[in-house]
């Protein structure tokens, strides 16, 4: 059964997201910052809506839930879309 579109959708913050995508990424992907391409919001990672009960990982953008990125693992592959990100700006000093 299909849920109901008004009602809340249980989702965690961005850390969720970070095994998993430090993976992927060998930098500090939670404090880099993203600008949302669908509102322009700039924001870090960290700060973004984490749905774990979806096929893989889906980050939305904290503002206007859009999409900022999907991770899919299989067992020998990540699928990474990053299309709802117009840009990530990572800070180099660790
Ligand atoms: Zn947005």
């Amino acid at each position: 059964m299909a849920a109901a579109r008004h009602e809340p959708v249980l989702h965690v913050d961005g850390n969720a997201a970070a095994g998993a995508l430090s993976e992927v990424f060998r930098i500090d992907i939670i404090a880099a910052l993203g600008r949302c391409r669908h509102c322009g919001s700039v924001k870090a990672v960290g700060e973004a809506m984490v749905f774990i009960d979806a096929p893989g990982i889906v980050v939305r953008c904290r503002d206007c839930q859009g999409v900022l990125l999907r991770l899919v693992e299989t067992p020998t592959r990540y699928w990474l879309d990053l299309s709802g990100l117009n840009y990530l700006e990572i800070d180099r000093e660790d």
